[in-house]
């Protein structure tokens, strides 16, 4: 039987902010109108998703249309991936991680530590499960280990089936949603220990946190492997030329390369027709090759501002989220 066409894997959704107290006080105006569940109108022109979130959506909606599904999924052994895109302060760490011990505010990937304990804990006794976690980030073009300091540069390796790893990656093994939390909490400290302006820096970098699922049955030894990667990427605004210069311009071109690389790799994923999917052509893609596309789950949360002083780079995200549908 013909795999599953990797289209019917690929969900592209779109969520907006709310205006924030310096844009209500500066007198933007607040540009998107929504239309149904999946379509949202910005300056005369209408965008369609798999679904587009309003500004009042809240964060257990969010999880529950996507992410839930996911969770079960990679129980069942496939391999998914979930990104955030857009500018700085679009919402995609509201997005990915909100209030981390918040139970009300807290983002996808505390909610999928929770759900897939639960799951465990429901399931069958016979089935023994090792849960590890990694978190690393990629700053032009280096991977760098949240979890250990020392390791600045790690490298992409190939294992004996041909899947891609970051070679030497701290790994921990964790057996609750708080020893998650904790793991999270630690990589985030590190993360800012290492710069002088987190905000800034994060920004300017991709952070990944992997869950990598093993259950192996304990009379049949039959084994069940599954890895979901959670990205929050480099914010997607535009350097203006004139602007940047040495350091900036650097890192400016540096992250619309990865950007780009991903944005190519998505469409040719979402096409479905393309024999050549150029996952070679960025550190990140080479990491994700095996849970991107094919019969991985692969959602990508488009993240708007709402306000009419980021217009332009609304839009620009937008189409961004356009050519993967
Ligand atoms: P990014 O990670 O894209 O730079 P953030 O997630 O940090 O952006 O969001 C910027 C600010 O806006 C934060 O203070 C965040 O709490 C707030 N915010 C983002 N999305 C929402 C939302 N959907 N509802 C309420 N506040 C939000
Ligand atoms: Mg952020």
């Amino acid at each position: 039987m013909a795999d599953v066409p990797a289209e019917c894997n690929i969900k592209v959704l779109c969520r907006f902010r709310p205006l924030n107290q310096s844009e209500i006080i500066r007198g933007d105006q607040f540009v998107p109108k929504f239309q149904g569940d999946d379509t949202v109108l910005v300056g005369g022109k209408s965008y369609v998703f798999d679904r587009v979130f309003p500004t009042n959506t809240t964060q257990e909606q969010v999880y529950n249309t996507c992410a839930k599904q996911i969770v079960k999924d990679v129980l069942c052994g496939y391999n998914g991936t979930i990104f955030a895109y857009g500018q700085t302060s679009s919402g995609k760490t509201h997005t990915m991680e909100g209030k981390l011990h918040d139970p009300h505010q807290m983002g996808i990937i505390p909610r999928i530590a929770e759900d897939i304990f639960n799951h465990i804990f429901a399931m069958d006794e016979n089935l023994e499960f090792h849960i590890k976690v990694s978190y690393f980030e990629i700053y032009m073009d280096k991977i760098r280990d949240l979890l250990d300091v020392t390791k600045t540069n790690l490298s992409v390796h190939e294992d004996k089936n041909r899947v891609p790893y970051v070679k030497g990656c701290t790994e921990r093994f964790v057996s609750s949603p708080d020893e998650v939390m904790d793991v999270i909490d630690e990589g985030k400290s590190n993360r800012h220990v290492a710069v002088t302006n987190m905000n800034e820096h994060s920004s300017r970098s991709h952070s990944i946190f992997l869950i990598n699922i093993k259950q192996e049955h304990v009379e049949t030894e039959q084994k069940l492997c599954g890895k979901l990667y959670l990205v929050d990427l480099a914010g997607s605004e535009k350097v203006s030329k004139t602007g940047a210069a040495g350091a900036v311009l650097d890192e400016a071109k540096n992250i619309n390369k990865s950007l780009s690389a991903l944005g190519n790799v998505i469409s040719a994923l979402a096409e479905g027709t393309k024999t050549h999917v150029p996952y070679r052509d960025s550190k990140m893609t080479r990491i994700l090759q095996d849970s991107l596309g094919g019969n991985c789950r692969t959602t990508m949360f488009i993240c708007c501002s709402p306000s009419s002083y980021n217009d332009a780079e609304t839009k620009s995200t937008l189409m961004f989220g356009q050519r993967a549908k």
